[in-house]
């Protein structure tokens, strides 16, 4: 979860060239949704961490404790979903304010607990302090892959059809209704929960992980518009999107529809929807396509195509280095302006 572009992905590239010389053989850091590293009999271990600051993330007040504790640990399993792996353990650590009352923190648990359950993840630590005023929420996930089945950002091939799981928008919708005040009616209500309790695809990112015609894979944490770049920069590929594919819930288009609000840059500029966002060789998609819909019995969206790189020898390695989408609408290319979501 992060901040984007040239501002916060610049700044990573800068830690990843300054650190990268320490890194160990076989050992891959900084660039994916997890670090990986190889453990014994052919599995390897998935780490990821991410931040939840109080006024970024969540409004204190707007969010219950429950559904904070919740989602905390949600973006993370989503993280460890990407790479195709199984969540296993957390760690949890918390800079609490003088709001954080005692039912407050047992609340907050509970949501966490409650995932923590429905994965079977086990927490193994943490740290806790004192905050003079913001809420602060860091949490490390770790996961378990056989090393055949790692998904990752990097192994998009040009010819693959782009997929998502889920429809796109609806937590970008959900925070904009939280901030302008209480949701209101139910769909309103959808798609604040969609922010606040984000639906992780925990099952189908290790199924995917286990498909041997997925190439790449991550979850959508800043809105498509910005998560696929960093495929095509760490593939070496280019993307057309269709913006008239990008699948709509029926909740953003009744609500989307009443505040004329532009729902393509909705959808695929803004982001939170922690679906997977994955590629997949045309000669499986079909197949996939059906297998999905039989084991999880619902669909995946076909959004695009990974393309060859445009710019002929053109190094595209680095995490900030410009990649552009071609944005197609009924079949022809479009102007169309979407960033993804960026936090300076
Ligand atoms: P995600 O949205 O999947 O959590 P991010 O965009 O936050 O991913 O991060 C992209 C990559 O940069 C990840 O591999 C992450 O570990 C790394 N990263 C982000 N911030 C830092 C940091 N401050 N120091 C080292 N690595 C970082
Ligand atoms: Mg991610």
């Amino acid at each position: 979860m992060g901040l984007k572009q040239n501002g916060e992905f610049g700044f990573i590239e800068q830690i990843a060239q300054l650190f990268g010389h320490l890194n160990r053989k076989g050992w891959e850091g900084i660039g994916d949704d997890c670090a990986v590293i190889p453990c014994r009999d052919g599995q390897s271990l998935v780490i990821t961490t991410d931040l939840l600051v109080e006024g970024t993330h969540f409004l204190f007040d707007k969010i219950s404790p429950e559904a904070l504790g919740y989602k905390s640990l949600a973006v993370n399993l989503s993280d460890v979903a990407s790479m195709g792996a199984r969540p296993a353990a957390s760690f949890l650590s918390l800079s609490l304010s003088g709001r954080t009352d005692d039912a407050w923190r047992r609340s907050f648990l509970e949501g966490y607990h409650s995932l923590s359950v429905a994965h079977n993840v086990a927490l193994l630590g943490g740290d806790t302090a004192k905050s003079a005023g913001q809420l602060f929420i860091s949490i490390t996930a770790l996961g378990i892959v056989p090393d055949t089945n790692i998904k990752r950002r990097s192994g998009a091939r040009a010819g693959d059809r782009i997929f998502v799981t889920s429809t796109l928008g609806d937590a970008a919708a959900g925070w904009e209704i939280i901030r302008r005040g209480a949701p209101g009616d139910e769909h309103e209500k959808w798609l604040a929960d969609r922010h606040n309790r984000p639906k992780i695809a925990v099952e189908e990112g290790i199924w995917l992980g286990e498909q041997q015609c997925v190439h790449a894979m991550m979850d959508v944490s800043d809105g498509v518009a910005s998560d696929l770049r960093h495929i095509m920069r760490r593939s070496s590929v280019g993307a057309a999107v269709h913006l008239d594919k990008i699948p709509l819930s029926v909740q953003i288009l009744h609500v989307g529809g009443k505040n004329r609000w532009n729902l393509p840059e909705m959808a695929v500029g803004k982001g939170e929807d922690y679906c997977l966002l994955f590629t997949v060789a045309e000669s499986g998609a079909e197949e996939l396509k059906s297998e999905y819909l039989k084991k999880f019995k619902k669909e995946i969206f076909e959004i695009g195509r990974i393309t060859p790189l445009e710019t002929e020898g053109r190094e595209q390695k680095t995490v900030s280095s410009p990649v552009e989408i071609v944005w197609m609408e009924n079949g022809v290319p479009v102007e169309f302006n979407a960033e993804g979501f960026t936090h300076f």
